[in-house]
């Protein structure tokens, strides 16, 4: 599965809507890499958020906004 990334965010919690646009039914449990952070990615704006606490972090994520990503689904959960 692949999906173009129009924006990348950090985002403190899990969210059931997305921090761009609004809207709801994002893909959870996506794996960017081997990053280890849990990704939400909205299929609407193409935002894709990383779930982190370290705001100050930048996530060290290969896809950069404007970039299309193959994407799997965690499997674990
Ligand atoms: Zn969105």
């Amino acid at each position: 599965m692949t999906y173009y990334v129009s924006k990348i965010n950090t985002v403190n919690d899990k969210s059931e809507t997305c921090v761009n646009c609004g809207k709801a039914h994002l893909e959870t449990n996506i794996i960017i890499e081997k990053s280890g952070m849990d990704t939400l990615l909205c299929p609407n704006c193409e935002t894709l958020m990383v779930v982190t606490n370290h705001s100050d972090n930048k996530p060290r994520l290969k896809v950069k906004e404007g970039e299309t990503v193959t994407i799997r689904h965690n499997i674990r959960n």
